[in-house]
């Protein structure tokens, strides 16, 4: 599934620059729903003086994130993704929102499996387990599920803590309460989890063989999906 290998918006795509998104702009973590922050293109209407309008991702703090390529006065309406650690559960999904519902077929990610959804207006029609995901790996920071190949520094979805919480549960970083927002008060890349140290061997030729093929191993498909392309990842 080609959503997955990319971001799920390019955020200068000419898309944004036509009429409907003439007065949107970019905001940062506004408050969008309950203890939820909005970072995008935003508008004021009627709604809020920051409704989303245009691209964009909704974080909840206890750790959900939507993003998604089109958002129309508040609403996702457009191709994107979601992740969620919340319960101590790693899932993540890609699909279609049509006016704020789940539309058409999502794939889930979870528990090392990928499974074909399909909704019919946010209403969860059939499950079915499609094959193994080999694609994503967990974040070792914010642990999230991740695609390595889509997590470039274009968009940054890892968010944490600096500092570990003090005794009273309170991050030094922000001051925020752990039981308040334990998702975190900065941004980033994912952190890929640190390969295990090969066993025996030190040094020597090998090593350097072993790591000329295993930056072969990534460019290979990055080249293949640049070659794809992943403009258009909007309307797919
Ligand atoms: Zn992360
Ligand atoms: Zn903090």
């Amino acid at each position: 599934m080609r959503q997955m290998r990319c971001q799920p918006y390019e955020r200068f795509d000419k898309f944004y620059e036509g009429e409907e998104f003439a007065d949107a702009l970019f905001t940062e973590l506004v408050p969008w729903g309950k203890d939820q922050t909005f970072t995008g293109l935003t508008h004021g209407t009627p709604k809020g003086a920051h409704t989303p309008h245009g691209w964009g991702f909704l974080e909840h703090h206890e750790g959900f994130m939507q993003a998604c390529s089109v958002w129309l006065d508040g609403v996702a309406d457009g191709p994107g993704m979601w992740a969620s650690t919340m319960n101590g559960v790693e899932q993540c999904g890609y699909g279609t929102w049509v006016q704020g519902k789940r539309h058409g077929y999502f794939a889930l990610v979870k528990e090392g499996g990928t499974y074909i959804e399909e909704y019919e207006t946010g209403e969860l029609k059939r499950r079915i387990k499609w094959r193994k995901d080999k694609l994503h790996t967990k974040c070792s920071r914010c642990g999230m599920l991740f695609v390595p190949l889509a997590n470039t520094a274009e968009e940054k979805f890892c968010r944490y803590h600096i500092s570990k919480p003090d005794y009273d549960g309170r991050y030094p970083c922000c001051g925020a309460l752990h039981a308040v927002n334990p998702r975190g008060c900065a941004t980033s890349m994912h952190v890929e989890p640190l390969p295990d140290p090969p066993k025996g061997r030190r040094g020597g030729g090998r090593v350097s063989v072993f790591s000329f093929l295993d930056a072969l191993c990534v460019l290979v498909p990055a080249c293949f999906v640049s070659a794809m392309g992943c403009k258009g990842a909007r309307n797919p």
